[in-house]
Formats: C-alpha cells, sequence, structure tokens
C-alpha cells in the first residue's frame, strides 16, 4: 500500500464535469489500495473572479478579509469533489487548510507554513477515506485564515506530502510536465522527462508558474520526488522533479522563463555613501515589497542611479515607500516604468562554460530587442526587456539554444 498526494489545478477543476472526472482517477488509486490525498484548487478563474469582486467593494480591500474571501474558491472545489467521491460509492473528507492541520505565520497573501498538525489527516486516511485538502491556505496562531500567494496550493501539496511521509507527490495540471519553454508562448518546446530541484526553483522564480517556487524550495528541502503530468492524458510521463539527476546534462541550457509584465523604478542622483541600499532596500522590505533585479551604476561626481524591478502588483507600494524616503537618501528624482517583461535562461552546465551570455545577448541583439537591465545566478542569465517583445526573445532563445533536440 502506498500512500500518495494528488493536486488538481484550477483548469483540471473546473467545471462539475472535470471535479467527476478527477473524482474517477481518485477512486483507481484508491482501488488500487493505496491512501490518498488531494490537494485542489479553485475551479477554473474562480480566484481571479473573487479578486474582481472585493475591487468592486474597495480598492484597499483589508488583507485579512481578502484571505478569508480567496481562500472559499478552493474551499468549493473541495467539498463538490468529497461530494462526487460520495457519489461514486467511496468514502471521502474535504478539509480546509485549518482542518487539515496547516500552520503559518499571520503574513496575509504570502503566508508561509510553520507547521502542519497532521493528526486529523492521519486518523482519516486510517479510516479507509479519501482525503481532500482545499489548497493554498492555512491559520495562524490567532486562527486566522491566511493564504499562500498566487499558484500555492501546489506548495499545500508538497508540504502535506512531507508532513505525511507520502511515497508520491503528484501535481496534474493543464499541460503534460514542465517545458523547456511555456508550450502557450513556444510552439517548439517539449516536455522535459526530469529536472533537479536547483533548476526547477530558477525556471519557477522567474516565471515558469507550472510550480509554485515554494513548493520546489519544500520539495528540495524534504527530498520530496515531485512528478507534474496532465490530467488530462493519462498516458504521458509527465516530468519528475528530484534530486537525484542521474543524467550528466552537461553543457545545456535546460530551459527558458519569462515573465510578460514587470516594473521597474529608478532613484536617480543618489549621493554615493555607505548606507544608501540599507535605506532604500529595507523600507521595502518592511512594507512586504520583494525587489527582483537591482542595479547600481557606477558614480559620477559621487551621484549613483539605483534601478530595480517589482512585480506590478507591487508597484504603487513600492513608489509609496520610495516618495517617502527619497529626501532622506538626498535622492533627486524617482522615475518608474510599468511595461517591461524579463526573459531567463537556466541550466547547471553554465557555471563550468563560458558562453552562454553571450549566446543570449548575440541572440537577442539578432532579434533587435534592447537589454534594459540584466541580472544572473551562477546557472541563470535573466534580462529585462520590452513587454512586448517577450514572446519572440522565448522563441529566439529555444531555437538559439537548441532546446527543441531531445538530451
Ligand atoms: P494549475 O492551475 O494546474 O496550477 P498553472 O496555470 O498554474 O496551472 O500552470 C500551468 C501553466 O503554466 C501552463 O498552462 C503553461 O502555460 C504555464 N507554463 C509556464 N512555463 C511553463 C513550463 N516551462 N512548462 C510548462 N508549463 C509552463
Ligand atoms: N487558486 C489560487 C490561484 O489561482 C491558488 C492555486 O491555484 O494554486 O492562484
Ligand atoms: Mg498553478
Amino acid at each position: 500500500m502506498a500512500r500518495v498526494v494528488h493536486k488538481y489545478g484550477g483548469t483540471s477543476v473546473a467545471t462539475a464535469d472535470h471535479i467527476k472526472r478527477v473524482a474517477r482517477r481518485l477512486e483507481a488509486c484508491h482501488a488500487n489500495g493505496d491512501q490518498v490525498v488531494a490537494v485542489v484548487s479553485a475551479m477554473g478563474k474562480r480566484t481571479d473572479e473573487l479578486y474582481a469582486l472585493a475591487s468592486e467593494i474597495t480598492h484597499h480591500p483589508e488583507p485579512r478579509e481578502m484571505d478569508v474571501l480567496l481562500s472559499t474558491g478552493e474551499m468549493v472545489t473541495s467539498t463538490l469533489l468529497s461530494m462526487a467521491l460520495h457519489e461514486l460509492g467511496l468514502d471521502a473528507v474535504s478539509l480546509t487548510g485549518a482542518q487539515a492541520g496547516i500552520r503559518t505565520t499571520a503574513v496575509y497573501g504570502r503566508a508561509r507554513i510553520s507547521g502542519i498538525q497532521t493528526e486529523r489527516m492521519e486518523r482519516e486516511l486510517e479510516a479507509g477515506r479519501v482525503v481532500i485538502v482545499a489548497g493554498f491556505q492555512g491559520v495562524s496562531e490567532d486562527f486566522d485564515v491566511t493564504t499562500f500567494g498566487r499558484g500555492g496550493s501546489d506548495t499545500t501539496a508538497v508540504a502535506l506530502a512531507a508532513a505525511l511521509e507520502a511515497d508520491r507527490c503528484e501535481i496534474f495540471t493543464d499541460v503534460a510536465g514542465v517545458y523547456t519553454a511555456d508550450p502557450r508562448v513556444c510552439s517548439a518546446a517539449r516536455p522535459l522527462r526530469e529536472i533537479g530541484y536547483e533548476e526547477m526553483l530558477e525556471l519557477a522564480t522567474t516565471g515558469a508558474r507550472v510550480m509554485h517556487a515554494r513548493a520546489v524550495e519544500i520539495g528540495e528541502l524534504y527530498d520530496v520526488a515531485i512528478r507534474v503530468a496532465s490530467s488530462f492524458d493519462d498516458d504521458a510521463p509527465g516530468t519528475l522533479i528530484h534530486g537525484e539527476m542521474t543524467m550528466e546534462q552537461g553543457n545545456k541550457v535546460r530551459g527558458i522563463a519569462h515573465q510578460d509584465h514587470v516594473a521597474k523604478i529608478t532613484v536617480r542622483g543618489v549621493p554615493d555613501r555607505p548606507g544608501i541600499a540599507a535605506h532604500l532596500f529595507e523600507p521595502l522590505a518592511d512594507a512586504e515589497v520583494s525587489v527582483d533585479t537591482i542595479v547600481q551604476n557606477a558614480s559620477v561626481e559621487k551621484l549613483t542611479d539605483m534601478t530595480f524591478t517589482v512585480a506590478p502588483t507591487d508597484l504603487d507600494d513600492a513608489l509609496r515607500v520610495v516618495e517617502a524616503v527619497k529626501t532622506e537618501l538626498g535622492a533627486a528624482e524617482v522615475v518608474s516604468e510599468p511595461d517591461l517583461g524579463t526573459v531567463s535562461i537556466v541550466g547547471t552546465g553554465m557555471a563550468s562554460a563560458p558562453g552562454f551570455a553571450a549566446r543570449m545577448f548575440r541572440t537577442l541583439y539578432d532579434q533587435n530587442i534592447n537589454v534594459d537591465m540584466i541580472s544572473t545566478s551562477d546557472i541563470r542569465i535573466t534580462c529585462v526587456i520590452s513587454s512586448e517583445r517577450v514572446g519572440d526573445a522565448v522563441r529566439s532563445l529555444h531555437d538559439a539554444f537548441e532546446l527543441d533536440r531531445e538530451d
């Protein structure tokens, strides 16, 4: 008998018929004698609709109320899936994040899991029930409902697999695994058979939304192998994300990630003295604004420019914070640019071989795409470019690095 955690994303549970289909898949798993936990997302675009609904009431919703509102999307799916299993004659129980024992920090909208009390789930599994858990939510110490941020149901699934010491963690989505690039942007992209945690984490943090980055982090930390596969195609093998890469990946880019929209803020004419970066980025961190690419220009006549990118949704908050510290920094002006995007190439082979950056820049240049900012890690190069050229950049880089070829 194996213990398995499945996760079904929004498209896979978009309608009542989809939910019935998922129920039949779980029935097959249960019939195998497996103990089954299923984590579900909100139906279709329900989370977007809940955001839109709140914005009809207010442009500044209370974060606490927002989290309760958003959590209802996954609760609806979990109850309906439990009912669908009952219809098939199976014993099943739906649990909210709180009922599943998922404890989190009290940071609304981006809460982190602090611990999971598994007793209730263990009891239900022992009783032979299929356990359905509402994704992307937990409860703070004060018993307030919290959510994990967009795409966070993957994190629920991997965290439960770790806490329940599951034999398998399978993320079922609307594409056949992790591709070399977003298949909706690049038709030449192909599914990878396997990928290491490190590469997957870089892809996820730079825009490959097929996996929530924090789910990959938890997977690596607790050594949970994660299979990403299509919920619509039972035969496709999908992609295994794990830490025991057997193949020599060698001198290759493994994947390309992109973000269609990022915003850039430049603080101009800052006196170049110790502490300016701290004075700028500490208040941003206090305001929970997460900052991506940061570039500080070489100073000219003891004045420098600081430029950084943020998610477009954080732009207003970031500008408010920066305007407030502008005088203290002695900066001349603050300017922002909203219509940017990013494209990233990722591969562990990059750490040991030169030439990747040159080929990336040449490819973008040949496409007449201007590179606005560059950031790198050992295994990644990211270029900030115009939002409207992101698709062209992904496709031309996919071609230049020959990612359509089998490993
Ligand atoms: P779910 O609702 O199942 O969680 P998501 O929409 O969050 O699904 O993630 C799946 C989507 O991620 C795909 O439809 C695809 O457009 C996008 N995506 C981006 N990059 C990749 C990639 N490298 N491989 C596969 N899908 C990707
Ligand atoms: N429903 C949430 C979202 O749309 C969480 C998830 O689907 O993973 O972001
Ligand atoms: Mg997702």
